[in-house]
């Protein structure tokens, strides 16, 4: 904050967004790379999702989901059930952003133990550089330094691994639950999973009587080439939590998907209830902005023309690290990629995407990797645009400026 509130601190206030574009008070436009923090899935003021809400602002903008419902929810929970396999993900819990998907995912498996009589169980296992939201039950989950190291003794009991090879150390028997981000690691810097890990944990998971949690909140809308990260396995999870993308980067909704086994456990007295939710819990303008969102996957063909976007990131990634000394590492899975630039002191990341801004790229990063995760519309021109911007921003960070 006192950097924020420096006098020559000049803070850059986003106006109006346009496509991939977003537009600041002066004026100046820029590609949103990181998609407004890996929200926005086909652009900004979207016609299709733009209208949806107005339609429904025209109706009611929100009212309880405590006893009764809305036509936008049912419809949405029926949508999303109708992305996966018959018989997997079959109910859906709404509620407000990824981290309360994820509190809610673990109070829906701890109480799924003690309704089903299996007292034994206190522990969740996740990950070392894990990110599961910011709330405290998320933040447990978590284990990167700076987000969760001093909150550590207040939180849940979790044991946190470095790969699935250390399953072989566990009780399976004490376990309620593994948590992952299936595929690659958001903000512990774009990293990337071993392939046939999920199916590991699948099969750890049913050999011990073990719920297995995915979380999708950025993964989740494409943003790995498929509509979730896991169909790249077909390995489905118990329960999953989903938000980001769900509303195409519009409004704060999230859900929440377990199976029918999961949800039968719940039914019967008063005293099987699952006592959640929040006041906006299935609000009708984010489940109208969800439903437009899904509907535009099918009308422009969204995830058909992934796999061609997908390679040419590729390429234009290829030859940003090429012969650039200033570019230790890239990685990337789908439209999620990351730029991890050489002898960075932890804030030369930072440096390089302030640089980038003067040439019409904003985007952020995690320690010294540029985070480049640009709306799924995002055309092969434009990301080439976006990673000259970034080549120019590393040279002008490292002192070196590029000719015109
Ligand atoms: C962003 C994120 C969350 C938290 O979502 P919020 O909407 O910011 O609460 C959880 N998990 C993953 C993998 C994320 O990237």
């Amino acid at each position: 904050m006192s950097d924020w509130c420096a006098d020559e601190h000049e803070p850059l206030a986003i106006d109006r967004g346009q496509g991939v574009h977003v537009y600041d008070t002066n004026g100046n436009g820029y590609i949103d790379g990181n998609s407004s923090i890996w929200t926005n899935v086909h652009g900004h003021s979207h016609p299709v999702i733009d209208s949806a809400i107005r339609e429904q602002l025209e109706k009611i903008a929100h009212c309880s989901f405590l006893g009764t419902t809305n036509e936008p929810a049912i419809l949405l929970a029926e949508k999303l059930v109708g992305l996966f396999p018959p018989a997997t993900l079959g109910r859906v819990f709404f509620s407000d952003d990824g981290s309360t998907a994820i509190e809610c995912a673990l109070k829906m498996a701890i109480q799924y133990f003690q309704l089903t009589g299996d007292m034994q169980r206190h522990q969740f296992i996740a990950f070392q550089g894990a990110y599961h939201g910011d709330t405290m039950g998320a933040s447990a989950l978590g284990k990167i330094s700076a987000f969760h190291k001093r909150f550590e003794s207040f939180g849940m009991p979790v044991c946190h691994l470095e790969q699935t090879t250390q399953l072989q150390g566990i009780d399976g028997e004490k376990v309620i639950a593994i948590v992952i981000e299936p595929l690659v690691q958001g903000a512990a810097g774009i990293r990337l999973w071993p392939s046939g890990m999920l199916k590991e944990l699948r099969h750890w998971c049913d050999e011990n009587g073990v719920l297995l949690i995915f979380d999708e909140v950025m993964t989740g809308f494409g943003r790995t080439g498929k509509m979730f990260a896991c169909e790249h396995e077909e390995v489905m999870p118990d329960l999953m939590a989903l938000a980001k993308g769900l509303t195409g980067g519009y409004l704060p909704l999230a859900a929440t998907l377990c199976t029918a086994s999961i949800y039968e456990a719940f039914l019967g007295g008063p005293e099987r209830t699952f006592y959640y939710g929040h006041s906006y819990s299935g609000n009708p303008l984010g489940c109208a902005a969800a439903l437009a969102n899904l509907r535009v996957f099918e009308d422009e063909d969204t995830l058909e023309k992934l796999p061609s976007k997908v390679d040419h990131l590729a390429g234009g990634l290829k030859s940003l690290a090429e012969g650039n000394p200033h570019v230790a590492e890239v990685r990337q899975c789908g439209m999620v990629s990351g730029i991890e630039l050489a002898g960075g002191d932890g804030m030369l990341g930072a440096r390089c995407c302030i640089a980038a801004r003067k040439h019409g790229l904003l985007t952020r990063s995690i320690g010294d990797t540029v985070v480049f995760l640009p709306p799924l519309v995002i055309s092969p021109a434009e990301i080439d645009e976006a990673l000259r911007a970034l080549e120019r921003g590393i040279s002008e960070a490292r002192g070196q400026s590029l000719p015109a």
